[in-house]
Order: C-alpha cells, then sequence, then structure tokens
C-alpha cells in the first residue's frame, strides 16, 4: 500500500480491526510508512 503523504510503498501494519456497517463486516488497519513515518487508517472490505 501507497503512503498518501510521500507516496513510497514501503509501509507496514501496525494494528487490525474488525468492525460492522449496515453493509457488512469490514477490516479497520492502522498503517504506518517505514520512511516518513506517517500513520493513517485504512478500512477494507473484509473478503
Ligand atoms: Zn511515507
Amino acid at each position: 500500500m501507497q503512503c498518501p503523504y510521500c507516496k513510497r510503498t514501503n509501509t507496514r501494519v501496525v494494528q487490525t480491526f474488525m468492525a460492522q456497517d449496515v453493509f457488512g463486516e469490514f477490516v479497520r488497519r492502522r498503517r504506518a510508512c517505514c520512511d516518513c513515518g506517517f500513520r493513517w487508517w485504512t478500512r477494507e472490505r473484509a473478503e
């Protein structure tokens, strides 16, 4: 996954949460960039 800050792809997953909304289950991932240290959340539909 690409860092939204520096646009590099050297990122890692810090935490993962399962969550649920009206459309079903989804995964929230806390990601961190190994290059600039930027951290952000992603929301991914569970497969
Ligand atoms: Zn970055």
